[in-house]
């Protein structure tokens, strides 16, 4: 088959799957909310009936384990899935408005909640299912069309996907697009209502660019370098425990994953200490983490963080080309300026940076709003000074991660980490038109009387 010929193919697929999601919104068959309960119990049982082969796909992708796969991909979505069909009712609902009981009483204005039409998501690698699945369940339950784009590194994932969403779910309605940039190229040529994108924010830029162009809205899920800053008053070994547990989950390749620390200095050498121990633990014998690399560039590309930093290698430093499976790295006395610290890692190395909690804020504050802060102290003021003079998508505050999983709370970045949110109600709104609606009563034509020109300004209203 010639390219030019397969190209014209992914076209006309790509169009036709576009053109069929158009007219099933313009049906108006997704705003019934019982259709969009019974795509999301088919999203359900998507899940249960596959996940051995979903699993297995994953383990081909990323070599992780089932456990990893269970707590993250499949708790995320299924909980996900479980907390919008408890309150879909709810969220959907025209909300009465007016700001006294007799305004809502009288019922003159509520809300209207409109899904905002055919929705385009692109999703990043790392997590296969949860960075497409968790948006998705959020524009089903608002009522829109939508097409689903994984990442093209995960391969099998993808392919799998691909197979069991038609089988599952309303094929008038949702789709998926296999592929890489070209077809994320053409997907964005193409008019959406909203467009979710989860990835890096270079490719975060062209997603906007693309949007402006039609006046789509957009929902932008960056990554950051988010630290953590291990204070003076902090419980050390469980400060330690956390960021090791940090790198280890999916090898690090987490938006949420510690991207480096800060320590206060008196703490320094025990935290430390601390660090290498938990990463033993955490190894149990074996010499990198289970979870690979996703592919050969990222694999360099980490190696290349470790061999160009003027850091001073305290574990690890090296990993296996040929499982792209590498040791966990602990890199001390960074420097702000170290070459390390120029971009997101995204992997399993930790630069370590000493400095109290004043030197923390104030660095972090240089390198633009990272996805998360993780605070370790137990001054309550101290954490409300880091609090006060920071800014992130969010924090928290002796763990790690935990904020994003929290049930009903906004997930998203800010700034340079991104807009927008998702997760829970947030999620619903972002794929929804909050309309309003003022039914105004005949009496209500007597009462503003004074509108009408000819305008007076000497005149008080009768
Ligand atoms: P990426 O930006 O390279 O790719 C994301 C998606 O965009 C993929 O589906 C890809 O096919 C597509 N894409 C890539 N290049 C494109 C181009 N030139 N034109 C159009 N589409 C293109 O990101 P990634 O490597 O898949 O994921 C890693 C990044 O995602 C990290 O920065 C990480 O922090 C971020 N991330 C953020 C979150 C979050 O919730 N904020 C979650 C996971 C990952």
């Amino acid at each position: 088959m010639s390219t030019a010929y397969k190209e014209y193919d992914i076209t006309e697929q790509i169009h036709d799957l576009h053109e069929r999601l158009v007219n099933t919104f313009q049906s108006g068959k997704t705003k019934d909310v019982a259709w969009r309960k019974w795509q999301l119990k088919q999203l359900w049982w998507m899940l249960e009936d596959n996940q051995k082969e979903l699993m297995a796909a994953m383990k081909l992708d990323l070599n992780r384990s089932s456990i990893e796969s269970m707590i993250t991909d499949f708790a995320g979505a299924r909980k996900d899935i479980l907390y919008h069909l408890q309150h879909i009712d709810r969220w959907a609902s025209d909300e009465p408005l007016g700001d006294t009981f007799i305004a809502r009483y009288l019922g003159l204005a509520h809300i209207r909640k409109e899904p905002l039409g055919v929705v385009l998501i692109i999703g990043a690698w790392n997590f296969p299912l949860l960075l497409v699945l968790q948006p998705l369940i959020a524009a089903i339950a608002a009522g829109c069309c939508a097409i689903i784009k994984p990442s093209e590194l995960i391969p099998n994932s993808q392919g799998l996907l691909k197979q069991l969403i038609p089988k599952y779910l309303d094929e008038s309605a949702i789709g998926l697009v296999c592929g890489g940039v070209p077809e994320t190229t053409l997907l964005l040529g193409l008019r959406f209502h909203h467009i979710f994108f989860t990835g890096s924010a270079p490719v975060g830029r062209i997603v906007s660019a693309a949007a402006a162009k039609h006046m789509t809205p957009v929902t932008l899920e960056l990554g950051g370098q988010c630290p953590a800053i291990i204070c003076r008053s902090a419980d050390i070994d469980r400060a330690a425990k956390c960021v090791a547990y940090s790198k280890f989950l999916n090898s690090g390749q987490i938006c949420l994953s510690v991207n480096h620390i800060f320590v206060d200095p008196t703490i320094y050498d025990k935290f430390t200490e601390r660090l290498k121990y938990w990463i033993n633990e955490f190894l149990d014998g074996q010499p990198t983490i289970d979870t690979a690399i996703v592919n050969q560039n990222h694999f360099d590309r980490l190696l290349n963080l470790i061999h160009d930093t003027d850091g001073r290698i305290f574990c690890g430093g090296s990993g296996n080309p040929e499982t792209r499976r590498m040791e966990p790295t602990v890199i001390l006395d960074v420097d702000i300026n170290d070459s390390i610290m120029k971009e997101e890692i995204f992997g399993p190395i930790c630069p370590v940076l000493k400095g109290d909690f004043r030197s923390a804020y104030n660095a972090t504050k240089l390198k633009g709003q990272p996805l998360a802060i993780y605070i370790f102290s137990n001054d309550k003021r101290e954490v409300e000074e880091i609090l006060e003079n920071s800014n992130s998508g969010g924090v928290t505050v002796n763990d790690v991660i935990l904020h994003a999983g929290t049930s009903g709370a906004p997930f998203g970045g800010v700034g340079s980490s991104g807009h927008g949110y998702y997760h829970g109600p947030y999620g619903f709104n972002s794929f929804t038109h909050l309309r309003t609606i003022m039914n105004a009563p005949s009496w209500l034509e007597r009462a503003l009387r004074f509108r009408y020109p000819p305008f007076n300004a000497t005149e008080t209203p009768k």
